[in-house]
């Protein structure tokens, strides 16, 4: 319960959780000393390291020991733009490693001190400007955006910062990049048109706030995989709905004797090649109602 609320990024985060992070960033080993302090948000979402040994403080010691102990990590089978836009950019869990060579040229400094540059979606806006139709691909632009952040704040070098932040961007796979392609682009809610049906929901996205990305129980010998599932639908504009109506019925000779035999009928329309009639197998018991569920399993392998 206590990594719970410790990972629940939302208005209702406990304010220790903010302290714990604080103290999370502190105490790094060695080896972390050149992460910028100030982009140390979160060992989870991130992937700069916290001492989990004893030279951590106790009772952050018993959130890293549960968090392992339970199999905590990040994992889903995409996630909604607004969350992927929520995450880190610096050290970003999910990014290609390269992204850790990209932490302190100068563009990157300025993205981080000038910029404010934290998340994804921070990132994602100033790799936009590129795509400006004034912007002259040069430092001593003058279009709007580049006056802006000469202004604002105070960046020299409008051009080189969003390349740069394009650059950080193009280092997440395509689950993680809020300019792919998502399932929730496409994948709808399924709308219920009959009040006796409800209608199977087929959407994969994760929802929610950066808290929602998080499982436990999961098992580390499987390696989570960054790519995108690619479910629309290949359904031709000009093809039929898929809908079919088959009428199936089951009979039987001499139903509840000793010498019963029953049958199976399928019936579409004249001469349709799914229109069908079996006699069940001996190894079937003999009866009326087993013929009817034949029918039906018979008339569901047809048309699948
Ligand atoms: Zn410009
Ligand atoms: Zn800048
Ligand atoms: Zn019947």
């Amino acid at each position: 319960m206590w990594l719970k609320s410790y990972l629940s990024f939302g208005p209702d985060r406990p304010i220790w959780a903010s302290f714990a992070d604080a103290l999370f960033a502190l105490r790094v080993p060695c080896s972390e000393r050149n992460v910028d302090p100030d982009i140390r948000q979160n060992i989870f979402l991130q992937t700069w390291n916290t001492y989990t040994n004893n030279m951590q403080t106790p009772d952050l010691k018993i959130l890293t020991d549960t968090a392992k102990k339970f199999g905590l990590r990040i994992e889903g089978m995409a996630f909604s733009r607004s969350i992927i836009r929520q995450m880190p950019i610096w050290y970003h869990k999910e990014a290609d490693s390269i992204i850790r060579t990209l932490n302190h040229t100068q563009a990157s400094q300025c993205l981080k001190k000038n910029h404010a540059v934290r998340t994804v979606g921070d990132t994602e806006t100033l790799a936009n400007m590129l795509q400006n139709d004034q912007h002259t691909m040069e430092n001593n632009c003058n279009c709007e955006c580049c006056t802006h952040l000469r202004t604002n704040p105070h960046c020299e070098h409008p051009h080189s910062c969003m390349k740069q932040a394009l650059k950080l961007i193009n280092t997440l796979p395509p689950k993680w990049d809020p300019r792919s392609i998502l399932p929730e682009d496409y994948q709808k809610k399924p709308q219920r048109t009959d009040p006796d049906w409800i209608p199977f929901d087929a959407r994969i996205t994760t929802n929610g706030s950066l808290a929602d990305v998080f499982r436990i129980f999961t098992d580390s010998s499987v390696i989570p995989i960054n790519t995108l599932p690619d479910l629309r639908r290949q359904v031709p504009e000009n093809a039929d709905t898929g809908n079919i109506i088959v009428a199936t019925d089951g009979s039987c000779y001499n139903n509840g004797e000793d010498n019963a035999r029953a049958g199976a009928g399928i019936y579409v329309s004249p001469d349709h090649q799914m229109n069908r009639s079996a006699k069940l197998p001996l190894y079937i018991g003999q009866s009326n109602q087993n013929g009817e569920i034949v029918a039906a399993k018979l008339a569901a392998e047809l048309a699948d």
